[in-house]
């Protein structure tokens, strides 16, 4: 059942309204009994029963004015619980969640206006703009797809991955995977494992560690009149590569060809759903094959921590 306000022309108007003498609401545009029932914390059924002059509880009209039922709280206080598992938000929701609502959408460059924790008019334009650049459904309503795309899976919470490296079927990828850093192995092939067993792609791990001087080498394809596109804008211990904690993949097709037209989106939420970081999440350069473990380090610091010899054994850098 729809229960949209409707304009105070309207021929459904329900006559006067009595004198209100408990906390009163006055009725603004877009609301729906339902959504004024939430914003106070109060079910359905309590605001129909404070309010039985409103005969038809489908039509109620801007400007009128409402009772609210004992309990009610302030709006501003009715927010929605940012812990909850990716709550849906629309316009009039507000709250610490829709604070990390606003800040995504700023993230991926679009201007939700103040990051005030409140679904105004501004925030839903930045969600319907953002939900059109992704290919999403364009209805304003931030779902667990916008969630998703936006970076936040709450449906998919992180689970630290333990155990041990496994095979993958394939040794190309077995082999990279051994050089990685130790602490990243057995979430690098359980990610391509995983990703075979729930989407039946099999991946390829293109690239893993690769060290200083590769990564000068690369930075100089397509660079002083070397051949070749430029691929990256970091030089030797500037990618985490070159730490071994990142490595790209991408779909090995059945006849042993490798294609990066590939399902990205669900590769990389399983990815995330590992503690993984998915550079397809990147705003600026998106790096879509590319999946990194960094414990926290920037570049910067791993770099610092290679040059004063903080190393393990293995010679691999020291994350503790
Ligand atoms: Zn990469």
């Amino acid at each position: 059942m729809a229960l949209t306000a409707v304009s105070a022309d309207s021929t459904t108007h329900q006559g006067h309204d009595p004198s209100l003498d408990t906390p009163a609401y006055t009725v603004q545009q877009r609301d729906t009994l339902s959504t004024i029932a939430r914003d106070h914390g109060v079910t359905l059924k309590a605001m129909r029963d404070a309010n039985p002059q409103v005969l038809n509880p489908d039509v109620i009209y801007p400007g009128q004015a409402l009772r609210l039922p004992e309990g009610a709280v302030s709006p501003t206080t009715a927010f929605v619980d940012p812990a909850g598992p990716t709550p849906t938000l629309e316009r009039r929701d507000r709250g610490p969640v829709v604070t990390q609502l606003q800040e995504g959408l700023h993230n991926a460059g679009f201007n939700p206006g103040a990051v005030d924790g409140i679904f105004g008019a501004r925030t839903e334009q930045a969600v319907r703009a953002f939900q059109a650049s992704r290919d999403l459904d364009v209805d304003g309503i931030v779902g667990r797809d916008t969630w998703s795309a936006l970076g936040r899976s709450g449906d998919q919470p992180v689970a630290p991955v333990t155990g041990d490296v496994v095979a993958t079927g394939d040794a190309v990828t077995d082999r990279r995977i051994q050089g990685l850093h130790p602490e990243v192995r057995a979430v690098a092939s359980q990610f391509v494992q995983r990703v075979e067993q729930e989407l039946g792609i099999q991946l390829r791990v293109t690239d893993g560690f690769r060290s200083f001087a590769e990564q000068d080498a690369l930075y100089a394809q397509g660079r002083n009149g070397n051949p070749g596109p430029i691929v990256t804008n970091a030089r030797g211990g500037q990618s985490y590569h070159n730490y071994g904690v990142a490595f790209d993949v991408a779909e090995l097709r059945p006849d042993g060809n490798v294609s990066w037209d590939t399902d990205w989106e669900a590769i990389g939420r399983i990815g995330e759903s590992m503690g993984l970081e998915w550079g397809g999440r990147w705003t600026g350069l998106v790096d879509r094959p590319h999946f990194q473990m960094d414990h926290g380090f920037s570049t910067g610091q791993l770099r610092e921590r290679v040059n004063s010899d903080n190393l393990r054994a293995d010679g691999f850098v020291n994350l503790d």
